[in-house]
């Protein structure tokens, strides 16, 4: 494999609900979760706006009861989507936060950010999580990342990778890779539990995340991983199974107290937390309490949920699982008895239930527990990441063949689609294939390129539509059309007429919820101003806190002095001291400076105050002597 990027290039395993990175660690001989600054290898999705400066990751998340409209998670489930979509409309029913249909259908998330109202797309979130995790690595590396790997439901469409792509852009990281998921997962399998296999081994990954489900069937062979099927669902995770705990919740406390608590968004926003506690916790007891004080209207929210609920509340989501990981073996033709392993990875893959119909189908087999599911993503992109990079030698040599989620084709007479590329096939990969015009004289044919399964063209999800200028000729005018989809699985269309040489490329439009470069560069204009604006921020807080430190030695000192001071100096220093609570108090309008140069005034009065106090004293002393 051609390795052009220079590292140390990091894998990011950007979750819905939790994002992890890592980077291979040459002395080591192995991939490395690095720590967020809280200790924390995972890193929530979240982002925050207050009154006075945005939040990324744990900060975000600790202050979401109390700011539930402007704490912003989930943007994977927005992103590369359109507002009507379904999908959406029923997770806008339990956000907290505002999302509104902005130009095309695409979704706008809508938060009042220092007292003004502000739009992002899901793009501008999750670069904002990227930039979080970027910041993350450059300070254990101790140097500036520049590349990164980033990781993607394998089931994500075209529109949902070229999304992400974006996101890696607007956070100034090159995105030199974009891998699956569970490809990613089986990488870190491999290398960790079967390095060096000599005998082919079908691994079958079950990626159960926050907000995503993938499965893959992969063969392994002397390094080679070979991904024979996959099969997913992009909206199906840890955080519908809380939504159901959630509406269950809602539900028995009208039945309870005849209240409704499902408009209230910060009451939402606590139950929502306590749930997902509850739902962790029910992966290893039989049964939990949830407990809320004054949730709505003084009322307190005191319940509890036993597993067997919750696996109640939730079995018709498990089963449609199992149905998933059916469809994925089928495509790749492997009976499931000649499946070596089943690999757990997510969060969401430790509910018992999930393991235990899982181990049913595969007909009593021990699973592969062995990988930590939280970080093995991660851990795959960073290998991945190496194997790119120059100069690391100690990543060893694996080949790694993925494939399309989704067939790829375009729409032919009537309404039919035309599959160039099936679902499942390795890539990268490029096919053409000969059309004739249907009709004498055409002055063009147009190209519609759409993704899915459906025969009817316009049942699938169009990506694009260009038209080809074509010579008038009678019908039957041959017109060759090239698909081509490169390692990160995104496809380039193109068209031509041999007999003109005219040929055109498709340049998938805003309309299908890309980004147009404009865009991208004034996001990621912003993104740099908000980077600045919150070196700023840090220096602003860090000028008041040395100013409220001094505020409090100097009460402390003023307690032993203040009979030795004269009556201006004591006029003076309290006036200033409660001048300095008062812009601590009311600090957010006020500039760095401003608390710089208070700080350097009130030294000048109270040590000018407090020579004096030392001057009479030696006069005293040499008075005595
Ligand atoms: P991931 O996207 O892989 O980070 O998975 C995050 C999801 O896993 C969240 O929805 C978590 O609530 C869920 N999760 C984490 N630990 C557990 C657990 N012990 N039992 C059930 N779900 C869990």
């Amino acid at each position: 494999m051609a390795k052009k990027y220079e590292g140390p290039a990091i894998g990011i395993d950007l979750g819905t609900t939790y994002s992890c990175v890592a980077v291979w660690q040459e002395q080591n001989n192995r991939a490395e979760i690095i720590h967020n600054e809280q200790g924390n290898k995972t890193t929530p999705s979240f982002v925050a706006f207050t009154d006075s400066q945005r939040l990324i990751g744990d900060a975000a998340k600790n202050q979401a009861a109390s700011n539930p409209v402007n704490t912003i998670f989930d943007a994977k489930r927005l992103i590369g989507r359109k507002y009507s979509d379904s999908v959406i409309q029923n997770d806008l029913q339990l956000w907290p936060f505002k999302v509104v249909s902005g130009i095309d259908d695409n979704p706008v998330i809508v938060v009042n950010f220092r007292n003004e109202e502000k739009c992002y797309v899901a793009e501008e979130i999750s670069s904002m999580i990227l930039m979080k995790m970027k910041e993350i690595a450059d300070k254990f590396l101790e140097s500036k990342v520049k590349d990164a790997v980033i990781t993607v439901p394998a089931y994500f469409n075209d529109s949902q990778r070229k999304a992400t792509k974006d996101a890696g852009a607007i956070a100034g990281l090159n995105v030199i890779r974009i891998i699956n998921e569970p490809t990613a997962a089986a990488l870190a399998y491999g290398l960790q539990k079967r390095a060096n296999c000599v005998e082919e081994r079908n691994i079958f990954v079950f990626d159960l995340g926050g907000g995503t489900f993938d499965v893959s069937l992969l063969t392994i062979k002397n390094n080679e991983f070979d991904v024979r099927a996959t099969a997913g669902d992009t909206h199906l995770g840890g955080e519908d199974f809380d939504n159901r705990m959630v509406n269950h919740f809602v539900k028995e406390f009208k039945r309870k107290h005849n209240k409704d608590i499902s408009g209230n968004s910060k009451a939402l926003r606590r139950l929502r937390t306590a749930c997902e506690r509850a739902k962790r916790t029910l992966s290893f007891d039989s049964e939990t309490s949830i407990d809320i004080d004054a949730i709505f209207e003084g009322i307190d929210l005191c319940s509890s949920i036993t597993r067997a609920k919750f696996e109640q509340l939730n079995m018709n989501l498990f089963e449609k699982c199992m149905e998933t990981v059916e469809s994925c073996l089928t495509d790749a033709k492997i009976d499931k008895k000649n499946v070596d392993d089943v690999v757990l990875v997510g969060g969401s893959s430790r509910i018992p239930k999930v393991m235990q119909l899982l181990q049913e189908f595969f007909n009593g087999k021990e699973l592969c527990l062995s990988i930590n599911p939280d970080e093995a993503v991660a851990y795959g992109a960073a290998v991945q990441a190496a194997l790119l990079s120059d100069g690391i030698k100690s990543v060893p040599n694996l080949v790694l063949r993925d494939v399309i989620p989704l067939s790829l084709g375009i729409m032919v007479k009537g309404d039919v689609m035309s599959v160039l590329i099936p679902r499942n096939s390795t890539i990268p990969v490029k096919k053409k294939q000969v059309y004739h015009t249907c009709e004498d004289d055409q002055p063009g044919v147009s190209i519609d390129v759409y993704e899915g399964e459906r025969m009817v063209a316009s049942e699938n999800n169009l990506l694009g539509v260009f038209v080809l200028k074509v010579p008038l000729a009678p019908r039957g005018l041959p017109v060759t059309v090239c698909f081509s989809i490169d390692a990160d699985g995104i496809l380039n269309v193109s068209a031509e007429e041999e007999s003109s040489g005219n040929k055109k490329d498709i340049t998938i439009t805003k309309e299908n919820g890309r980004l147009s470069t404009e865009e991208i560069m004034r996001m990621i204009e912003e993104a740099e101003k908000f980077k600045a604006e919150d070196i700023k921020f840090m220096k602003k807080v860090k000028a008041m806190n040395v100013l409220e430190d001094y505020l409090y030695n100097m009460r402390k000192v003023m307690k032993d002095v203040t009979s030795m001071l004269s009556l201006t100096d004591k006029m003076k220093i309290n006036a200033a001291m409660v001048k300095g609570k008062m812009l601590i108090e009311d600090k957010m309008d006020r500039e760095t400076f401003v608390f710089v140069d208070f700080l350097k005034e009130l030294e000048s009065i109270f040590e000018s105050a407090l020579k004096k106090i030392n001057k009479a004293y030696s006069d005293d002393e040499s008075d005595s002597d």
